[in-house]
């Protein structure tokens, strides 16, 4: 197999960089289960006050985090209102339903961003027919929406609208820290309203593992309990925790670097014949497109892009997903966008291929 180069298949990708490692290594240590590690419980205040709540855990995952939270807030049969492209829905081996015994009714957002109105007309009545609605989740930035960033307006609307119905608010906060790098918003800003957030630090903020649940120094109380149960509660955690405050201190700032990386590579193949991006709707760090019209399919591009060291994930037959980060430069991207022209070229012109969905 040909050395991978470029990597742009996600932001999970990262490798601690030697000042983070330096950092890990150096890390004051103790029982983190007993609440005795202090580089741990220095992480969780950080970003307890970082997300503007009372308290927070640390969790080897941002999938633990939401399934923490989902168990935090649903009985058994109550209902999950979420978007349909949701990571919850499609990416945790249907763990709310496994461990919570929650259903999920999904709405059909754009972009992964549902309105109010959608929210409004999603809440069931209460009847002794149906499920409860119990809980809403909104992902901040949206994944499979392509790194979307919900306005702050969108979500006090839809915050309105689940306070109204008393269903709790979950915030999938896996790219939060981008979404308020691409805006002027604080993160404590995007979470006021929402009952349980949390950042990942595995993703654009290139720690190896953990992510961060907050919330009120109740719901933390009863996260722990679950961290607990579930394997999650650790012991010399300290020397994960100490990548997480070496990324909070250092690497925030610089996911603009990433999202202005992402949009010049979504403008650089917009000029190719057969790709269909808009890099208008680049916000943050993550590209979609599609090849359809090239009559390559996206894993024959993937596979090809593969061959010259350059790795681009397919997504579904036709669409490409392209993330960037810390481990990739302005002149990679560059270079990545022309491979993606050549290997095109390359395979010359070919029947466009149907929509088939994925
Ligand atoms: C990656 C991701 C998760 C899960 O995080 P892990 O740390 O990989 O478990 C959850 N939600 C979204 C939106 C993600 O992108």
């Amino acid at each position: 197999m040909t050395e991978v180069r470029i990597n742009l298949y996600s932001d999970t990708q990262t490798k601690p960089t030697p000042e983070m490692r330096a950092a890990m290594a150096a890390a004051e240590v103790g029982d983190e289960q007993r609440g005795e590690d202090p580089s741990v419980n220095r992480l969780t205040a950080m970003t307890a006050e970082l997300l503007g709540k009372e308290a927070a855990v640390f969790l080897p995952s941002g999938t633990m985090c939401n399934q923490i939270a989902v168990l935090l807030h649903c009985r058994p049969g109550d209902e999950i209102l979420t978007d349909r492209t949701s990571h919850i829905v499609n990416a945790e081996a249907g763990g709310a339903a496994a461990l919570a015994g929650a259903m999920v009714r999904t709405l059909d957002g754009v972009h992964g961003v549902f309105s109010a109105e959608q929210l409004e007309e999603g809440v069931r009545a209460k009847s002794r027919h149906a499920p409860r609605s119990r809980l809403v989740a909104v992902e901040q930035t949206s994944n499979q929406g392509g790194g979307t960033v919900w306005p702050l307006a969108t979500l006090g609307e839809v915050a309105a609208v689940a306070r109204r119905h008393g269903l709790a608010l979950h915030m999938d906060g896996a790219r939060l820290l981008n979404a308020t790098v691409a805006s002027s918003v604080t993160a404590a800003e995007f979470a006021q309203p929402f009952d349980t957030v949390w950042v990942d630090l595995s993703k654009g903020l290139g720690c190896p593992v953990g992510a961060v649940l907050a919330g009120s120094s109740e719901a933390i109380g009863e996260a722990w309990q679950w961290k607990q149960r579930l394997g999650g509660a650790m012991r010399q955690a300290g020397v994960i925790a100490a990548a997480g405050i070496y990324a909070l201190e250092h690497h925030v700032e610089r996911l603009a670097e990433d999202h202005a990386n992402a949009r010049h590579f979504a403008e650089r193949i917009a000029t190719i014949p057969g790709v269909a991006v808009d890099p208008e709707r680049v916000e943050t760090d993550i590209v979609f497109f599609d090849v359809a019209a090239t009559g390559l399919t996206a894993a024959e591009l993937s596979e090809r892009l593969a061959g010259l060291g350059i790795r681009i994930g397919a997504s579904s037959r036709t669409l490409l997903r392209a993330v960037t980060h810390l481990d990739v430069t302005r002149p990679d991207v560059e270079e990545a966008a022309e491979a993606v022209r050549a290997v095109i070229a390359e395979a010359g012109p070919r029947p466009k291929i149907a929509e088939t969905g994925a």
